[in-house]
């Protein structure tokens, strides 16, 4: 099956009332963690990859491994994406590379460092959306600015997104989904404390739905740091401190009302961290790649599952048929 356009896969989820995990990768092992959850769970999957996944694994090494996962299992849809583009530039090299939905980080200049303006933004996104849509593929844009630095990318500064000016942004940008900002930041350590519904800001949510009830919403940074993962690395010899992120509870109160992705990464590395230390250490005569990784690969196949359960999206790979990147480019030019 060819790569799905992810405005499908979010079309159907809002349809279905359920959200998809959207997970990233940079090698192999990690592809086949989300295809074998996705298959175990009967789940459409989005699998992202960041700029610096695409630097780490070469783009032609990361296209033919997700195109053999979608050969190897045509009864998943599956979307390939593009996680924080940070400029258009890197929003077209990824289109022309076959993603299927590009984001177009527009509230962070290129450096992805520095907050941009919110004119810089519609202009940027708007471009993407533009290049995007004419050839059927998908685009996020990100509104307000989470908090947190991954892959050298972030202000470190946290902007709630204005609902007001969402409503506005979308009208001018005609992204498919928003990225919206509501006190999550990307990383493992994201609050010294289990975040209540006021401290992540699910308000927000609810009224940018309510105000733009067929725009996808998207949560970052939303990886729920469970504290067995962590026991699992620290019992192993190391040494992260202890942490909370996004219970699954808030995730779930989030997509009842429109949030559709959820991206989901530091949990992965979490698992695939701890079940090669777990080898390292209790058999450390070993030294055959296949001993650690396997195990790794299982470990993230492991909350691959329970991710997709929690969210919903089990059991809907085959609620619809996919569509092609061309017949999705007709329905944009039909819109127009
Ligand atoms: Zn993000």
């Amino acid at each position: 099956m060819p790569l799905v356009p992810m405005r499908q896969l979010l079309d159907e989820a809002a349809t279905g009332g359920y959200g998809v995990a959207a997970l990233n990768v940079n090698n192999m092992e990690q592809i086949q963690a989300i295809m074998e959850a996705a298959v175990e769970t009967g789940s459409p999957a989005i699998i992202q990859a960041s700029r610096g996944a695409r630097q780490y694994s070469n783009d032609n090494y990361l296209r033919h491994l997700i195109l053999a996962a979608a050969e190897l299992h045509p009864e998943i849809p599956l979307a390939m994406h593009q996680d924080h583009g940070n400029s258009p530039e890197t929003c077209i090299s990824a289109i022309d590379q076959g993603f299927t939905s590009v984001m177009m980080d527009g509230s962070l200049m290129p450096d992805g460092k520095t907050v941009a303006t919110y004119e810089y933004n519609v202009e940027t996104t708007r471009q993407v959306v533009e290049y995007a849509h004419a050839r059927g593929v998908t685009v996020e844009g990100e509104l307000g600015t989470l908090g947190g630095i991954e892959d050298g990318h972030g202000s470190g500064q946290t902007h709630l997104t204005d609902p007001a000016q969402a409503e506005e942004f979308v009208a001018r940008t005609g992204v498919d989904a928003l990225a919206v900002a509501i006190g999550t930041s990307h990383g493992a350590y994201k609050f010294t404390q289990k975040p209540t519904g006021d401290v992540l800001a699910m308000k927000i949510i609810e009224e940018i739905h309510r105000r733009l009830p067929n725009t996808h919403m998207v949560m970052h940074g939303s990886s729920s740091v469970p504290p067995e993962l962590i026991e699992i690395i620290n019992r192993y010899g190391g040494k992260m401190k202890p942490s909370f992120g996004v219970p699954v509870e808030e995730i779930q109160r989030g997509i009842k009302h429109g949030v559709r992705k959820i991206n989901v990464d530091t949990d992965n590395r979490l698992a695939i961290t701890g079940a090669i230390r777990k080898v390292f250490v209790e058999t450390p005569e070993k030294f055959d790649p296949r001993d650690y990784l396997k195990p790794a690969r299982a470990a993230m196949q492991e909350v691959c599952r329970a991710r997709m359960i929690a969210f919903g999206q089990a059991g809907h790979a085959k609620d619809f048929k996919p569509m092609t990147l061309a017949e999705m480019k007709a329905v944009y030019a039909k819109q127009k």
